[in-house]
């Protein structure tokens, strides 16, 4: 968590309010155990061990103890304590001694490492006292009853590892205002509605079966794989469009190709144990890139080749633990829409230009209009690579920035140890962000490689190396795809285009004729030759977001005409259907609603 949120009023609320809330529950349940209650982006929680599952009433009964602490005004003192001391304050809280161990051995409360040996410090408000690096609040009267909310329980294993004991883990949110705790409540509501799980399923457009198939690995069933095949049917030409090479490259690697890479290094814990092949050792891969300098490092390159582009929808596997998997959001194997330029140093400036623009360019016709950049720039020591072409790929990333004309800022040191990047996040129907594209120098890898060009100069020269991620994946672009669209998708994402509903059995036949010629004039169309009634048909085509309902009975038989209804409910009457089809067409070719 960075610093500069620590010192916020939400941040200082929220994290009193943890403390709050762990008093009152240790009051319920003096034999509990509490490990960790962090702020986070919407509020707080704790993470408790207690001796029975935590009710609803459970929940109740702690808020109204919260109120009566807040009401008590009591103050927030912090006061410096040695291991021994603190051990002796937690002696029976296993948690926090392990918390305290931690702390010794210089990781935060987090159990990650930091550059200074943290001072073991707690807070202490009325008869509660937390090991806690601050800061507080003065008073609990500072909190205010009616902006705190506790919003659900759920299970949580202690520092995220299956292998250690489920907690059960209380969130609760807090705001300054009972308005602004409303306001989240019904963003909350709205997300709801949008969860990418739910409409998932409701419009069978993808699953995960854990039990039978393992976590994180995600089946697209035809509609969103329809989805996906409309995405990387438009992106790809796009590509071609735009001087990319579509490449293709294997799923396993030998361990000497991650050796050279690095990756056995620094990027192992993300990686699947490896399997054996006539002796040797294969890895899945977590990454394209190593396959993609080995095609550039395949043949001899001159000064006059570059820049290459290469691109791939190239399917990679990480480790993640059982218990962050999180629909299509966060999985094991999913699919990069992975890219790598090689410039030369006087083509890099424009380079970066190009693909910063390439991918605002995608990312406007998917419907994101907000965007938001962050500029991540050189880290204190460990970086690799001269500090020259750092302080050149650094400038040639904000001058692309600042000529792409969106919101950026610079996040200084936070760059990982192989080069500066831009991180660009957009803004969804609901206001939230969402990270999406990545642009990223490497000043590792080339060197790992030994990539060269032959220069004007007939000499020897290192090419400039970056990766570029523009939907990210397609798993986590279309779970938020999902949710920024509500799953009412634009016309030319909609799996079915239109759904015909013919008003009676003797119906069926017109609407036949007139799904042939929809259907040749490249639309998707279905017709709902079931038994239901005509209102049915309607609310079942509204549950499935199709775009265009289109009702035939006596009167359009008759004439040839079409009455359409879209599933905003608006009634368009009866029309010619070349007019539907002008109509839908455009609507698709300029990737509009509707
Ligand atoms: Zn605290
Ligand atoms: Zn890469």
């Amino acid at each position: 968590m960075a610093v500069k949120h620590e010192e916020s009023d939400l941040y200082k609320i929220r994290h009193s309010a943890a403390h709050v809330m762990a008093q009152a529950v240790l009051e319920m349940f003096p034999e509990g155990k509490i490990a960790i209650g962090p702020p986070i982006e919407d509020g707080f929680y704790y993470d408790f061990d207690l001796p029975r599952p935590l009710t609803p009433e459970d929940l109740e009964a702690i808020e109204r103890r919260m109120r009566e602490v807040i009401a008590g005004d009591y103050e927030f003192s912090r006061r410096e304590l040695s291991a021994d001391e603190a051990r002796e304050l937690f002696a029976d809280q296993d948690y926090k001694l392990e918390l305290i161990q931690g702390l010794e051995e210089g990781l935060d409360e987090y159990g990650e490492s930091r550059v200074e040996k943290p001072v073991i410090t707690t807070y202490r408000h009325d008869a509660f006292e937390d090991l806690c690096r601050g800061p507080h609040v003065e008073h609990t009267g500072q909190l205010n009853p009616d902006a705190i909310k506790l919003m659900q329980v759920s299970g949580a294993y202690w520092r995220g590892d299956e292998r250690n004991p489920m907690l059960q883990r209380i969130y609760g949110t807090a705001w300054e205002t009972a308005e602004q705790l409303e306001e989240y409540q019904n963003r909350l509501a709205e997300a709801e509605k949008r969860d990418h799980r739910k409409l998932g399923a409701q419009l069978d457009l993808f699953s995960i079966q854990p039990e039978q198939m393992g976590g994180g690995l995600i089946l697209w069933h035809p509609k969103g794989g329809l989805i996906r095949h409309l995405v990387e049917e438009f992106c790809k030409s796009e590509h071609l469009a735009h001087g990319y090479d579509l490449v293709y490259s294997p799923h396993i690697g030998r361990s000497t190709l991650w050796e050279t890479s690095g990756h056995l290094d620094f990027y192992a814990e993300n990686m699947y144990a490896p399997m054996d092949i006539e002796g040797q050792e294969y890895y899945l891969k977590p990454m394209n890139c190593p396959f993609h300098i080995m095609m550039y490092n395949n043949s001899l390159r001159s000064y006059r080749d570059l820049p290459f582009r290469f691109a791939e929808w190239g399917t990679v596997y990480r480790f993640e633990r059982g218990g962050v998997l999180h629909g299509l959001l966060r999985v094991r194997g999913f699919t990069q829409d992975d890219a790598h330029h090689f410039c030369r140093a006087d083509q890099m400036p424009e380079e970066i230009d190009f693909v910063l623009n390439f991918c605002l360019h995608i990312l406007r016709s998917f419907g994101f209009t907000e965007f938001n950049a962050y500029l991540s720039t050189r880290p204190e020591g460990k970086a690799t690579g001269n500090p020259a072409m750092w302080e050149e790929a650094e400038a040639a990333l904000e001058a692309a920035l600042q000529r792409a004309d969106i919101p950026y800022e610079i996040d200084p040191g936070a760059g990982v140890f192989y080069g500066p990047k831009i991180d660009l996040k957009i803004k969804d129907a609901i206001g939230r962000e969402w990270q999406l594209s990545t642009i990223q120098f490497d000043f590792n890898l080339p060197e790992r490689f030994d990539l060269t060009y032959v220069g004007e100069d007939g000499q020897e020269h290192r090419p400039y190396m970056i990766h570029r991620a523009l939907l990210g994946s397609m798993e986590r672009f279309f779970g938020v795809l999902i949710e920024h669209y509500g799953g009412a998708f634009p016309a030319w994402l909609s799996p079915v285009q239109a759904m015909l509903i013919p008003i009676a059995d003797r119906h069926v036949a017109y609407a036949e004729q007139v799904a042939g010629r929809l259907k040749e004039a490249g639309l998707r169309v279905e017709i709902d030759d079931s038994s239901d009634r005509m209102g049915n048909k309607i609310r079942k085509a509204q549950e499935q977001k199709i775009p265009y309902m289109l009702v035939v009975g006596d009167k359009e038989a008759e004439a040839g005409t079409i009455a359409i209804r879209l599933r905003t409910n608006e009634n368009l009457g009866p029309k010619p259907i070349d007019e539907f089809i002008d109509m839908a067409q455009a609507a698709v070719a300029e990737k509009r609603d509707l």
